[in-house]
């Protein structure tokens, strides 16, 4: 209690006392004492809340006591609400005025996908305007399936991205990409890559054609080459070693040359063109066959188990080079006489290839980039063990499963050996006719 309160206090009761031994009724006295304080405390008060609540036409209450104190503390606490709102509304709008600005589309989506802001970027890269369209779901309002199915599937990594056409204009190219945050929405946001896309596009039209350019002049040499070779007898002695050395280089760039084409090829479609029906378990009976012959003298140890009833859905040719090279690299980097088991085979999550050999193994910190065209782990190595591969067998082996909607999943322990699993998701399979899973199983 405050020195004036109680002042005002003892003052009355004092009175009343005074007044009540007058009358011979001290402590009616001192009753009516307290009665008096407190109704002029219920009268500060009932001022104090007229002046909360209009307070141009009251002024505050004065000369009251605790109710005084209380309406300055108000009176302060107000203001400093005051001064942070504005600060904020001030942070906010300056936020409103970047986030409009970005260049990227960004469009802010409630748990529905429906639309609850975008900015003006998403009006001219994706057609979204803002406020016209507030409240409509994202999805009604895109017309590029491939987009529309993105967001269907609702992402959850932000890594996810697609590249689109723009919706607005189709000489332009989109990244788009979507970050989940607070309960269930998500963020939109769309990048104009069209220079990045006619970059990319000018280098593999350069790559292609440079290898189409090389091919004829490299067949002529590897003929002329082969004709030296086989009248090896009329040549000047000491030119053997040589021309078998120019063979086998001529051999290598034109297996490099191939290859590059077939790479810018994969690259330039999205998908499978006309898909068939492949036997896969077929198909790696041929692989096993080949593989087997590679090994020669190695004579690695091969089981192969294939079920012969699971068919994909996809381009023969793609698949025969993908699967063919995971099994070659296994001969490649495993030592003779050790085991590659190379199977084919379904469960709840679609079919799988998987290739496992007991050879050099790979170092964590190289998976990640093993697809990545001309990398290798030890060009050196390679070179030194004759096994000069051409760095591009698994990037072929990525654009492959891709086309196919399959990923590629490596596990390897240095020294142990190494694992590469081809994953195809279910609808990638060919319904068969055939009921049961049968096996074939060849071993040697
Ligand atoms: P390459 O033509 O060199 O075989 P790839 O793209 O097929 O090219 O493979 C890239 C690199 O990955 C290889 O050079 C090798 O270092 C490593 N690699 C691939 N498969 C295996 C494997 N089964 N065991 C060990 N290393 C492997």
């Amino acid at each position: 209690m405050q020195s004036r309160d109680l002042w005002r206090l003892g003052t009355l009761m004092l009175l009343g006392l005074a007044v009540g031994l007058t009358v011979g009724a001290a402590s009616w006295g001192l009753l009516a004492g307290a009665l008096v304080y407190i109704s002029i405390v219920h009268r500060d008060l009932a001022h104090l809340l007229k002046w909360l609540r209009n307070r141009k036409t009251y002024s505050a209450p004065e000369r009251s006591g605790i109710v005084e104190d209380l309406s300055l503390e108000i009176d302060y606490l107000r203001e400093r609400h005051k001064k942070r709102k504005k600060k904020l509304s001030a942070y906010l709008r300056q936020f409103r005025k970047a986030t409009r600005a970005l260049p990227d589309a960004t469009v802010v989506l409630d748990n529905q996908d429906e639309v609850r802001w975008a900015n003006d970027a998403a009006r001219a890269v994706l057609g979204v305007k803002w406020p016209t369209d507030a409240g409509q779901r994202v999805t009604n309002l895109f017309r590029e399936p491939r987009l529309r199915k993105f967001m269907q599937e609702r992402a959850t990594s932000r890594s996810d991205t697609i590249e689109i056409e723009s919706p607005i204009d189709s000489e332009r190219q989109l990244s788009v990409v979507t970050a989940p945050y607070g309960s269930n929405q998500r963020l939109l946001v769309a990048r104009d890559v069209t220079q990045m896309y006619r970059a990319n596009q000018t280098r593999r039209d350069f790559v292609a054609n440079v290898s189409h350019e090389l091919r004829t002049p490299l067949t002529v040499i590897r003929g002329y080459l082969e004709n030296l070779i086989d009248r090896g007898d009329e040549c000047p002695p000491g030119w053997e070693l040589a021309l078998e050395q120019m063979s086998s280089h001529a051999t290598r760039m034109s297996n490099l040359v191939e290859e590059l084409l077939l790479l810018s090829r994969l690259e330039s479609e999205t998908a499978v063109r006309e898909p068939e029906r492949v036997d896969v378990a077929g198909m790696l009976t041929e692989i096993h066959a080949q593989a087997r012959a590679l090994s020669g003298d190695k004579e690695h140890l091969f089981s192969l188990e294939a079920a012969s009833d699971i068919h994909l859905n996809g381009a023969r040719a793609e698949l025969f080079s993908a699967f063919s090279n995971l099994v070659f690299n296994a001969v490649h980097f495993s030592p003779p006489r050790s085991v590659i088991s190379i199977r084919w085979y379904r469960d709840k999550d679609g079919a799988h290839f998987a290739v496992e050999d007991k050879g050099i193994g790979i170092g964590e910190e190289h998976i990640a980039r093993l697809c990545e065209r001309f990398y290798r782990v030890d060009p050196s190595r390679l070179r030194a063990n004759g096994v000069g591969g051409t760095g591009l067998g698994l990037a072929i082996v990525k654009h492959v499963l891709a086309h196919h909607q399959a990923s590629l999943s490596i596990t390897s322990t240095i020294g142990s050996g190494s694992r590469f699993s081809a994953d195809f998701p279910p609808a990638q399979i060919y319904a068969s006719e055939a009921a049961g899973s049968q096996s074939r199983r060849d071993a040697g």
